[in-house]
């Protein structure tokens, strides 16, 4: 029988999830025969090359190119799950929505104490365009299931895949539920 598929993504974060799932140590020998990896960051495969049962994504959505990837694994996903607080609320990189984006972009290249003369603000048109904020995942497409966290633990990104591998309900006990 073939092994359910899995895709992972990362939007705007610092990869730390994706770490965390890596932390699951030896069983990363049993995830290996349970699943089989599609576009991911771990085994650098870019494009979906079919659809697959389960999509776990990383990050919030600061850009035009975060945007279009999501959408892209939500078409792509039967289940989706969207992992830290990143993801979840926006996390770190959403310190920004707090300021608008102009003055961000003002202070990182034209006017910040650390900015060498004569810098100018990135405009090259293969870089993606920044969103005014930095957005949750579910606010641009639905997500099925949220595990909270920075990063959640290799104990809980473990449970929950085993738990949606099986057909069981992802119901984790307290101690893997953490929102820090
Ligand atoms: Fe990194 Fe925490 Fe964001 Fe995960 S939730 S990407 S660990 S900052």
């Amino acid at each position: 029988m073939a092994k359910p598929l899995v895709a992972t993504g990362h939007f705007t974060g610092c990869f730390g999830c994706h770490m965390s799932l890596l932390d699951i140590d030896e069983r990363i020998l049993d995830l290996v025969e349970l699943v089989e990896f599609d576009k991911s960051p771990i085994n650098d495969i870019k494009t979906f090359s079919r659809p697959v049962d389960i999509g776990i994504i990383e990050g919030g959505v600061s850009n035009d190119e975060n945007v279009e990837v999501l959408k892209d694994f939500r078409e792509n996903c039967k289940i989706l799950v969207a992992i830290g607080e990143c993801a979840l609320t926006g996390g770190v990189p959403c310190m920004r929505n707090t300021v608008p984006l102009q003055e961000c972009l003002n202070e990182a290249y034209l006017s910040g104490p650390t900015v060498a003369a004569g810098s100018i603000i990135p405009n090259d048109p293969e870089l993606p365009i920044l969103l005014d904020k930095v957005y949750p995942c579910h606010e641009v497409v639905k997500i099925d299931y949220h595990l909270p966290g920075c990063p959640p633990s290799a104990d809980t990104l473990w449970a929950a895949l085993v738990a949606l591998l099986t057909g069981e309900e992802v119901g984790l006990p307290y101690e893997l539920i953490k929102y820090d």
